[in-house]
């Protein structure tokens, strides 16, 4: 029997291109569930702007970062958890440590702009795990593209199969509010930007007199029609299929004027799984069992630079997790307890006596963790599921204030520790070189290395574009390998060795020169 206590959580992430409209959504659930009052509450995620300091004002500003990391409510019996993604495509490997930690996901999809490249992405990374994923196509209240298109480009680019749980009266100009497939029900709001008010129409089924009052007969017939257009193509929902991750509810709205959002998140309630047990090198754990279990995400700076301390985000998994209880810090072996865990409810963070699968606790940290470790009770496990990928950036890090060394070494320690950019360990001499995604992220790093540990560092580009983590049966091939190949050799966190390449061609032939040496594309492959 599933424990009440995880019975009643969802666990998910709001994904999607930036501009979509991720952080409306965001925002009108939680005015939905009363965990806000106003529109306006929820910072917007914003670092559109590639500039470094405008991108640090801006988590300045939210402060917060960490309160909005995580956002709890309560919504018809339900403890909801949001956790948030940062936007921008330089942070991408953030947002899938994130992923690792939801048991499922709403992507936002702008119904003019359609399937863009980072809902792609966003969209592999979900397959990669089997997550599965409600569709939000957005805007409605604009002249985007026509409904049944949309589904088709959806299904071909993200090459998922769809089951429209509701469906658009009008779009653009016309758009009325949308009609829940599902529940079967219809739902017409004024549009309201600031608040959430009552329904002005609600009605059961399709035939209701109260329909032709706020439906002109010409909207009526299109929307019967279209239903009937839509059950053929598309069927009822096969739930199994979408906890499996093959099959993705839709449901269209206009987030801003709080079309649709209801029918999505009274059906989100209803279908979206309850926080799933997690895989550790040693065995599978489920959520059900009575021991508390848990890992650790993310990691966030105290964006006071007078505090050094750092939140690490931890996922528990399973059992119940104490305050002031002592926990076995796995990869440390050692045994920790925490005085002031924090539970995230919409904006605001308190302290939390006890959690349970699903949640994500908020644990002050002077240095003890790194992004993957894993607390327990005692038993030796060490959660799988977030890997480290090829970064497509390679810089090396140089000092530029050699009366500063030990405060370089320390910062580039721990900000690669938060998992804002890969470290690799290059010989000889020691050379550290930096891997990133985007450019923001070494800008970030050299901004912060200053402002937070007063160290001077300087980026030199190097040539190489990808990493792959390399193994081999064979020790004594592996080390011909490692010092034929030196000059390409990094050591990663954990001391694994990656070979550095110029390109996929580059790859491709060393793979053939050395084919006793097995490449892997990310740092997870047991
Ligand atoms: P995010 O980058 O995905 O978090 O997107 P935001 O939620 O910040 O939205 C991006 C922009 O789209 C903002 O200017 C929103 O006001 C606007 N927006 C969000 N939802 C809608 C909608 O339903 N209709 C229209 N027309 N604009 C919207």
């Amino acid at each position: 029997m599933i424990h009440p206590e995880i019975e009643k959580r969802k666990t998910f992430a709001i994904i999607s291109h930036p501009d979509a409209g991720k952080t409306t959504l965001t925002e009108k659930f939680l005015l939905f569930g009363g965990a806000i009052n106003t529109a306006g509450a929820v910072k917007r995620n914003k670092a559109n702007q590639s500039n470094t300091s405008d991108f640090m004002e801006i988590e300045k500003q939210r402060g917060i970062s960490v309160a909005t990391s995580v956002m709890g409510f309560e919504y018809s019996g339900k403890r909801i958890n949001i956790l948030d993604t940062p936007g921008h495509k330089d942070f991408a490997e953030d947002t899938y440590r994130t992923l690792s930690a939801v048991d499922s996901v709403i992507l936002v999809v702008d119904c003019v702009k359609g399937v863009e490249e980072q809902t792609e992405k966003l969209m592999s990374v979900c397959r990669m795990r089997n997550t599965p994923v409600i569709i939000f196509i957005n805007k409605m209240d604009r002249e985007g593209k026509d409904a049944f298109d949309l589904l088709d480009e959806i299904e071909s680019k993200l090459n998922i199969s769809l089951c429209p749980l509701s469906w658009p009266i009008g779009q653009g100009h016309t758009f009325k509010g949308v009609y829940s497939i599902y529940n079967k029900h219809l739902n017409l709001f004024e549009p309201d930007k600031a608040k959430i008010s009552a329904p002005v129409i609600e009605v059961n089924d399709l035939n209701d007199e109260n329909l032709n009052k706020f439906l002109k007969p010409k909207e009526l017939d299109g929307l019967k029609g279209d239903l009937e257009l839509v059950h053929g193509v598309y069927g009822d929902l096969d739930k199994s299929m979408y906890i499996e991750g093959l099959l993705a509810p839709v449901f269209f709205g206009s987030a801003i004027n709080n079309f649709g959002i209801k029918e999505l998140l009274d059906t989100f309630i209803n279908i979206a799984p309850s926080p799933k047990g997690r895989e550790a090198e040693q065995r599978e754990v489920a959520a059900e069992e009575k021991n508390f279990s848990g890992f650790v995400f993310k990691i966030h700076a105290n964006l006071d630079p007078k505090h050094r301390d750092r939140i690490a985000f931890m996922r528990v998994c399973s059992g119940k997790f104490e305050r002031n209880k002592f926990y076995y810090h796995t990869r440390q072996d050692k045994k920790l307890k925490f005085s002031n865990p924090m539970d995230f409810m919409a904006n605001e963070k308190s302290i939390v006596e006890e959690a349970w699968p699903g949640d994500v606790v908020g644990l002050y940290d002077s240095g003890n963790f790194k992004i993957g470790d894993t607390l327990t009770e005692g038993e030796k496990l060490q959660f799988k599921g977030i890997p480290s990928f090829s970064p497509e950036i390679f810089k090396e890090l140089e000092n530029r204030d050699p009366l500063k060394t030990k405060q370089l070494e320390k910062g580039i320690q721990q900000l690669t520790e938060e998992g804002v950019a890969q470290l690799f360990i290059m010989q000889p001499g020691n050379r550290k070189v930096v891997g990133a995604v985007g450019e923001l992220q070494f800008e970030v790093i050299a901004f912060r290395l200053e402002h937070e540990y007063g160290a001077k560092a300087a980026f030199r580009m190097l040539s190489y574009t990808r990493s792959n983590w390399v193994t081999s049966k064979d020790k004594t091939k592996m080390a011909e390998f490692l010092k034929r190949k030196q000059a390409h050799i990094g050591a990663d966190k954990d001391g694994n060795p990656v070979y550095l390449a110029d390109n996929e061609f580059m790859i491709n032939m060393t793979m053939r020169d050395y084919p006793d040496i097995e490449f892997h594309k990310t740092s997870e492959f047991k």
